[in-house]
């Protein structure tokens, strides 16, 4: 076990306390390399150290402050020639004699009385009594605020850490031997031999004020028994008495010295920590034969209570109470904050990979782990910090990164930085550099993770295939695609406790089911059925995939009282869009109604799963400024009591039956995806206006009666062209969306209405529901077919089959198709974010492709290649073009090809109704009605 060293910080704050001054410089430093991107800059630091008599500065930068900080601190303890492990004992003995030294400490040296040390508030009040129960303290008091007693326990055993009860049986032996102090033998009490001079006392109570008038705090009893809810209880302060003698009421342990304390939870400087009573058991000691034992009624273990040390990390016996209440450096006097069920459900909740997510939002019930990342668009702590979190809340070791080059040639990777908080800031530059030069493969970090277990033992590796320009790109990504992992695998536990994985699982994870179960055992035998204490079960197991595949789920919620007129702008797939929101616990008998949740603002962006899927549909069957209602699923009841806030006490004894959740949401705004925004905002005409010039030309040069749009979407193409005097007479939409067929049918309706009051004939118009994977005869020999940025929102494999369909059985004698120019998307990028340079490099910048939803953005070559095969294939000629830009270096914003079919004519196929014809007619010109 490698004990942790003190930071060189904080070696040099033990010599020099306030006199060691640091000055952080913030420099700009140059970083990145796509191809034709201007210079972008990140922020990078160093760090000058004044002290008497010496001052030093880093002579390199750091990514981190607080990196920057430690390396001067390290020039100047290497000048100065201080060992910061000098006084560090190496070995369990030294560490016993150290032990056993600090307990002597508290207690021989008067002059800690007039310290800030927590102890002494505990101290000071047990002070105030009369006889022989004068500075008596529980043992257990030390062990709640002395930090340096708790590592001095862990070094002597490191199963200390887990073990509240044998912290208090180390801290028992030791004290035994203690000189100055008296112990108890039947109890934990200690107390100082020797009476305190009347001067130390008065020095103690001027720092810390007694509690002579009664207070009343709320804590939370988590039963031992599974089956118990937790409930809460009010603790009476009152007569100047130590705290822990009304907890030690509450938990009908005999006295206080009997009342056992764990290690705090939640944020570190929160007091929240989980009192329960020792269990009876008697403390052996022979620390000469290293043999430190509790011995119990022999049945302890049985008495284990579960949640309480899933809670903690460490092992709690029978009722505990969870309770903020506890002596502090910040605090003259008992700092005390009512715990709730809330606060209680809350910290569960944090332990869940997806609940930091939903607690930074301050969205419970609407918030979700979102399925992708993109630092335009993600809001509340990164999913880095997610998982940095994760891990300290499962009682993990910090996550460690590790960024690589992947080489030209793919195989190889070359620099390598493992991060574990703070990064290798050397090598980390290096792989900057690396980027710079390498021109040729702008996409070529990736990221592995691995978490391990408290004792560095490996649980999961995860071995990226993407790679990324950005080292943070890569992090975050990785640290998201882990987060998923875990989020999938705890969506389980409920269910299927007995299953889990073979050690290898596909998309990169690598599980190491024996320390990971060991690890997550509390968490099961807490949240699984069967309680899977055992591990034998766990491991039987079957492969289960923990990803499963991503459906376009376009599932309908059912609105009521939409508000409004419909504004014509609505939430589209990528759009971020701002809406606002309450969440409403209703009675049946809609005669009551707690309000859980509400949001006056709420940003998010459509598509990336960053809300629930029932939020996520009624806000898209919205415009913007229309209001609508709908009933939601009822969330699990921890979830409910999270979120309950000051209701959780009335809601806790509620029963599910009797209520439903309502969610009232209004669209507020809606911002364009970065895409559509770039495409409007840098382009004159915008680029979708020149694909449809571009569409126009070639109708008119072919006089094309007949075109089929594959993948119209809301059908913008078709009715632009309706706006252009052509040779049409017949239009057709696909797509496979309904709700962009909805919307294309709306105002294709509208359109041609009006154009009717003009015009004498107008074109046929119709839109189908289907696949454009799939044949439909009824769009054979069609004049034009156009696919305009479709085939990127598809995988490869299906874009590829697309071709091979359209080409070979749909058979148009020409064929548009359009698709992104990866390799523009610098001039993009640069262009979008034109002061990017203010702002700090994390919160900037757009994703990878333009739009999240693409699956691949193709240069000019892997477009072109596809392109001509397919020609070649099908006896096609194909010419390349492009809008947006000259053409030039490095071609078209907007890349396309133009299929013409060689043979003139076609043989005419025989329409069979039955046959191939797989869409859906969904509306139609004339005679038609809109879709619902
Ligand atoms: N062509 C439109 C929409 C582009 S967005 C325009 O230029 O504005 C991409 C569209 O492709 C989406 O509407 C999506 O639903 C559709 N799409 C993706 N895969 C599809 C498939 N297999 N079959 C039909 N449409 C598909
Ligand atoms: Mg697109």
């Amino acid at each position: 076990m490698p004990t942790a060293a003190p930071t060189p910080k904080a070696v040099l704050h033990q010599r020099f306390g306030a006199k060691a001054r640091y000055s952080v410089e913030e420099v700009r430093e140059a970083v990145g390399g796509c191809p034709g991107l201007a210079p972008q800059t990140r922020s990078v630091y160093r760090c000058a150290l004044e002290l008497p008599g010496l001052s030093v500065a880093t002579p390199g930068t750091f990514v981190r402050k607080k990196d920057a900080e430690q390396a001067a601190a390290q020039i100047a303890l290497d000048k100065l020639g201080i060992q910061p492990t000098a006084n560090i004992p190496s070995t369990p003995e030294e560490a016993w004699g150290e032990l056993i030294a600090r307990i002597s400490g508290f207690f021989i040296d008067e002059n800690f009385l007039s310290s800030t040390h927590p102890l002494v508030g505990h101290l000071s009040v047990t002070l105030r009594r009369t006889g022989d129960l004068i500075g008596r303290i529980p043992l257990s008091a030390i062990a709640a605020c002395d930090v340096k007693v708790n590592t001095l326990c862990k070094m002597i055993d490191p199963r200390a850490e887990f073990d509240p009860l044998l912290v208090l049986s180390l801290m028992y032996n030791a004290a035994k031997q203690s000189p100055g102090v008296s112990v108890s033998d039947s109890s934990f009490w200690i107390q100082s031999q020797r009476p305190y001079s009347p001067e130390a006392v008065d020095l103690a109570f001027k720092r810390w004020f007694g509690t002579s008038n009664p207070i009343e705090v709320e804590a939370i009893l988590v039963p031992h028994v599974l089956e118990d809810e937790p409930k809460i209880v009010r603790i009476n302060l009152r007569d100047n008495e130590h705290y822990m003698t009304y907890v030690a009421e509450k938990l009908t342990a005999s006295d206080s010295s009997h009342v056992l304390v764990s290690r705090t939870i939640g944020k570190t400087s929160s007091e929240i920590r989980l009192y329960f009573a020792a269990p009876n058991v008697q403390f052996v000691s022979d620390i000469s034969k290293n043999e430190l034992a509790c011995l119990g009624d022999g049945d302890i273990n049985c008495q284990v209570n579960k949640r309480a040390s899933y809670i903690s990390g460490q092992t709690i016996y029978g009722d505990a109470l969870l309770a903020n209440i506890g002596y502090t450096r910040r605090d003259s006097e008992l700092h005390i904050e009512d715990v709730n069920l809330c606060t209680y459900y809350r910290i569960l909740l944090g332990k869940f990979p997806d609940g930091n997510c939903k607690i930074s939002r301050d969205a419970i019930l609407a918030a979700e782990l979102p399925s992708v990342y993109s630092r335009f668009s993600w809001k509340g702590l990164s999913p880095r910090d997610l998982l940095c979190s994760f891990c300290r809340n499962q009682r993990l070791s910090e996550p460690i990164f590790a960024v690589s080059r992947v080489s030209c040639d793919m195989l190889t990777s070359t620099a390598s930085s493992e991060e574990r908080g703070a990064p290798a800031k050397s090598v980390e530059n290096q792989c900057t550099n690396d980027v710079k030069t390498d021109k040729e493969n702008p996409d070529s970090l990736k990221c592995e993770v691995k978490i391990c277990s408290r004792k560095q033992e490996i649980l999961l590796e995860y071995s990226a295939a993407d790679t990324w320009s950005k080292e943070s790109d890569a992090i975050q990504n990785s640290a998201l695609k882990v987060l998923i992992w875990f989020n999938n695998y705890f969506k389980q536990l409920n269910t299927k406790t007995d299953k889990l994985y073979l050690p290898e699982c596909p998309d990169g994870f690598k599980i190491h089911p024996n320390v990971f179960l060991q690890e997550f055992a509390m968490c099961l035998s807490v949240y699984g059925n069967a309680g899977c204490s055992d591990l034998e079960m766990c491991t039987a197991v079957g492969l289960i995939s923990m990803d499963t595949p991503k459906k376009h789920l376009e599932s309908t919620t059912s609105l009521t009282h939409i508000k409004g007129p419909d504004s014509g702008v609505f939430p589209s797939h990528g759009s971020l869009t701002c809406i606002c929101y309450t969440a409403s616990l209703v009675t049946k008998d809609k005669v009551k109604r707690y309000m859980l949740e509400s949001h006056a603002e709420f940003e998010f962006e459509i598509g990336t799963g960053a809300v629930g899927n029932q939020l996520e549909s009624c806000v898209t069957q919205l415009s913007v400024n229309q209001a609508a209602c709908f009933v939601a699923e009822l969330p699990p009841r921890d979830l409910i009591l999270a979120a309950a806030s000051e209701f959780s006490h009335d809601l806790s004894n509620v029963s599910r039956e009797s209520y439903f959740l309502e969610f009232s949401v209004k669209v507020l705004q809606v911002t364009e995806p970065l895409e559509d925004r770039m495409e409007k905002a840098l382009f004159s005409p915008p680029l979708s206006k020149q694909r449809v010039e571009f569409a126009v030309q070639h109708i008119n040069e072919l006089h094309a009666t007949t075109l089929v749009d594959f993948g119209c979407g809301s059908g913008s193409l078709l009715d632009s062209l309706l706006e252009h005097p052509t040779t049409l007479e017949k239009l057709v939409g696909v797509d496979i969306s309904r709700k962009g067929l909805t919307r294309a049918a709306k105002s294709l309706h509208q359109k041609l209405s009006k154009k009717l009051l003009v015009q004498t004939t107008v074109p046929t118009a119709v839109l189908y529901d289907g696949s454009i994977t799939d044949y439909d005869s009824r769009l054979y020999g069609f004049d034009i077919g156009t696919c305009l940025e479709v085939i990127e929102h598809m995988e490869e494999d299906q874009a590829s089959l697309f071709g091979n369909i359209v080409l070979s059985s749909f058979r148009p004698s020409v064929l548009i198709v359009s698709t992104p120019n990866y390799e523009y998307n610098p001039i993009l990028q640069r262009s979008a974010m034109p002061n990017k340079d203010e702002e700090a490099d994390e919160n900037a910048g757009p994703c990878k492709f333009r739009n999240h939803d693409h699956k691949f953005e193709w240069t000019r070559a892997q477009f072109q290649c596809w392109a001509t095969d397919l020609a070649v294939k099908h006896n096609y000629s194909v010419e390349f073009c492009g809008v947006g830009g000259s053409g030039e270096e490095p071609g078209y914003a907007s890349q396309i090809a133009v299929f013409r079919r060689m043979t003139r004519n076609l043989e005419p196929i025989c329409q069979n109704e039955d046959q191939d014809q797989p869409y859906e007619l969904l509306w139609e010109w004339p005679n038609a009605s809109i879709p619902a």
